[in-house]
């Protein structure tokens, strides 16, 4: 195990060598059953232990109070917190290595009933993405890399909770840090930490709120500023503001489709349409769609409504291949809208419909 950020020293102290080997555990065993999440929560006499898989907390063998408290002790030192302060909000991060592949781990101490700690620990399956890993289409990979090249503005990505905008988003980052550029985050909170980048995390108790945060973003003079979502009208504003004073902005949005991205900023907060226009360069939207499982997958002979006559449909009714979900992995689109072309979601989804890639049902 390692903490990349600060490299500092973990040999164990005296009498703790059991509390790193209590942790080594947990994490390997929560990473081993493709836990996203574990709870810890301090009770009066034990240390509750929870993992969340597949979006459902599992609940695991508690630790005894004496070990639980050595267990969160470990955390403050491992994530790079302060172990001496006891009952206040700390964050911190680390990463380990497992099955070959590093991966990061996001740690936020709290403090429960009766003044107990508990922590919840973030777990990032894989490593950060790379551009290349997001497999998109060469249209799309060029708009993005010219972008990144010498792209001016706004370019802003939008999508439904879940179809990954934040991996998008990282990628780009991490890909403009190994250019000549002065780059800063404001993030609520911050998901991945990068190197090269200021990330300066807002909102939450202890920490600067977004306007503060920004105004001590610009005295850093970024030619690049990430906002990690907008999320109302103030970070709405400082976004086109920022781009129209001739700096890069990225930022992430909720909304289903690319034109939608351009009806949020203007609908929910107000960006007038002149303004929109002149600063925003590039609006992705993506979503990630599920595959049929190929080993279950057979001919549909019923016809969905609203498709040509001589299209072939496909279903994967399940099988034990795919765990009787009737899906096997996941296909990222994107509908790129650059100032003046623009390449629709939906065209792609149909091709990969006519191919039998996809269901028609996921389709839409
Ligand atoms: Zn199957």
């Amino acid at each position: 195990m390692k903490n990349p950020e600060t490299k500092r020293d973990l040999s164990c102290e005296k009498g703790e060598g059991d509390a790193m080997e209590l942790l080594q555990h947990l994490l390997e065993s929560a990473f081993s059953r493709e836990a996203s999440d574990i709870h810890l929560d301090g009770w009066e006499d034990r240390l509750r232990v929870r993992f969340r898989i597949h979006g459902i907390l599992i609940e695991q063998p508690p630790l005894s109070r004496r070990n639980g408290d050595l267990l969160l002790r470990r955390i403050k030192v491992f994530g790079g917190m302060d172990p001496r302060r006891f009952g206040c909000i700390q964050d911190g991060s680390a990463s380990i290595k497992y099955a070959g592949i590093v991966r990061d781990i996001r740690f936020a101490i709290t403090v429960g009933v009766g003044h107990r700690e508990c922590a919840a620990i973030r777990l990032f399956q894989s490593g950060l993405q790379t551009l290349e890993d997001l497999d998109l289409s060469a249209e799309t990979r060029g708009v993005v890399e010219a972008w990144i090249q010498n792209g001016i503005g706004l370019f802003l990505i939008g999508g439904p909770t879940g179809c990954g905008k934040t991996s998008t988003l990282y990628s780009i980052l991490h890909r403009l840090a190994q250019g000549p550029y002065s780059i800063v985050t404001l993030e609520n909170p911050v998901e991945r930490r990068l190197e090269g980048i200021r990330q300066i995390d807002v909102g939450g108790p202890g920490r600067p709120g977004f306007s503060e945060g920004l105004r001590s973003l610009m005295r850093q003079d970024p030619d690049v500023l990430m906002i990690g979502e907008i999320r109302d009208a103030e970070a709405a504003r400082t976004a086109i503001d920022a781009a129209l004073s001739g700096h890069r902005v990225l930022a992430t949005i909720h909304a289903p489709h690319a034109l939608s991205v351009e009806e949020r900023l203007r609908g929910s907060f107000g960006i007038d349409a002149q303004s929109l226009r002149a600063a925003l360069e590039i609006s992705m939207s993506q979503r990630l769609v599920p595959l049929l499982c190929r080993t279950c997958r057979r001919a549909l002979r019923m016809r969905p409504v609203g498709y040509p006559g001589d299209m072939p449909f496909f279903e994967s009714p399940g099988c034990a291949e795919c765990g009787y979900t009737g899906r096997m992995g996941r296909k990222l689109l994107v509908e790129i809208r650059e100032k003046e072309n623009g390449l629709s979601l939906r065209a792609q989804a149909h091709e990969m419909l006519k191919e039998g890639r996809i269901d028609y049902r996921d389709a839409v």
